[in-house]
């Protein structure tokens, strides 16, 4: 299985000593990591020991890819903090987060 750390190559090395450390045999070219083995429980360690929570781990074929999230922002929608709700625009997100508001304070347009 090849780990493709998407141009990250400082991090690409981090994670091959990680999984080398945890006996996986590896080879590293550039950002890409390849193993005979299977290497997804220790990815999803190495994740969450040297605090990557905002990276995610998605599958294309024999390719794991670890890279980091993109905020909801990016890509032209706003969440709700309070729930995840998605919004549009700001206006129907405004609109949207009445509904965590006590009535008393709804504002009417
Ligand atoms: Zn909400």
């Amino acid at each position: 299985m090849d780990i493709d750390c998407v141009f990250d190559d400082a991090l690409a090395q981090e994670m091959a000593q990680y999984l080398k450390n945890k006996g996986h045999t590896i080879t590293v070219q550039n950002s890409t990591i390849t193993t005979k083995s299977d290497p997804i429980d220790d990815v999803v360690n190495f994740s969450v020991e040297t605090n990557r929570q905002d990276y995610q781990i998605n599958f294309f074929e024999n390719t794991l890819i670890f890279s980091r999230k993109i905020p909801i922002e990016k890509i032209g929608l706003i969440s709700c903090k309070q729930c995840g709700f998605l919004a549009q625009n700001k206006s129907d997100l405004e609109l949207h987060q009445n509904v965590h508001m006590p009535k008393s304070q709804i504002r009417r347009k």
